[in-house]
């Protein structure tokens, strides 16, 4: 069943096609990957071989792996995903590292995390205890009902909060830290996506406005620049890998002091932006 499962995988062009038909197969059993081989050993059963054809089907339409199996991991936790929330990512994990390094810098008293989706960065950030309290925000409902999912399943104490995002930071008490992962694909780029984020991930969590890739960037900029961000607060942006000279220059000219950080690829991943106080 491996074989047969890997030859599907690898057919229908899925990126790691060995390992994922294993994940895929493991989890119609109900057992882990190490355990996959010896549980092969004895007999598999119809309804399991059923089961394992219905996952390896979906995958090879190019459904995400994460969505079938229901879980992604996240800075070394398992985070419910599904159908609209996006799934995070391991480079997003800089901008907890960049947070952490903020905290020890200094004591931060209120944490928002901004477009929270899955609630993933609002959920690291409580778990890690950065901040003395955490809102996630985000104008998805459904994204909403995976953070909230999430922060219960996990224990973490987020305050979860249903509204637009920038009419949320016009109307907030200041924040210490403010972080934020918004959709900054370019719309222009959609074709060359692969199908997995082009066709099951959510458009809005994935394209910024047609004919304006940073926008999140100049809003984020000129609401933390206004009251949204406390004098001395840090603001922390990830970008798409062509925007990092430009946000640079927006958060320059909104006066903050600024720079870009590379993720592990060496890609500008994350604007790092400090409330001159
Ligand atoms: N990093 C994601 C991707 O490349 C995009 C996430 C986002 O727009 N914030 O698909």
């Amino acid at each position: 069943m491996r074989e047969l499962a890997h030859a599907f995988l690898e057919r229908r062009g899925v990126d790691n096609p060995r390992l994922e038909a294993d994940l895929l197969v493991s989890h119609a059993l109900g057992c882990d990957r190490l355990h996959l081989m010896m549980r092969l050993e004895s007999p598999v059963l119809a309804d399991e071989v059923d089961r394992a054809r219905d996952l390896l089907v979906r995958r090879g339409r190019r459904e995400p792996l994460a969505y079938i199996t229901g879980t992604q991991e996240f800075y070394s936790r398992p985070f419910l995903v599904g159908p609209g929330c996006l799934i995070p990512r391991p480079e997003s994990e800089l901008l907890v590292d960049l947070a952490k390094d903020e905290s020890k810098l200094r004591d931060l008293g209120r944490v928002c995390d901004l477009g929270t989706g899955s609630g993933v960065l609002a959920v690291t950030l409580a778990l890690e205890e950065i901040g003395k309290s955490v809102i996630g925000v985000d104008v998805d409902g459904a994204a909403l009902d995976h953070a909230k999912r999430n922060a219960q399943a996990l224990g973490a104490p987020v305050e979860l909060v249903h509204q637009d995002g920038l009419a949320f930071l016009a109307g907030t008490e200041p924040f210490d830290l403010i972080v934020s992962n918004p959709p900054y694909v370019d719309p222009k780029v959609a074709g060359e996506l692969e199908p997995e984020v082009r066709e099951y991930e959510p458009a809005g969590a994935l394209f910024a406005p047609e004919g304006d890739p940073d926008h999140w960037v100049r809003e984020l900029c000129k609401w933390s620049g206004a009251n949204a961000l406390a004098p001395g607060g840090l603001l922390l942006v990830e970008l798409g890998f062509d925007q990092g000279p430009r946000a640079l220059a927006l958060a320059e000219e909104a006066g903050f002091e600024a720079r870009i950080c590379p993720d592990l690829a060496g890609l500008d991943r994350v604007l790092w932006a400090r409330r001159k106080g």
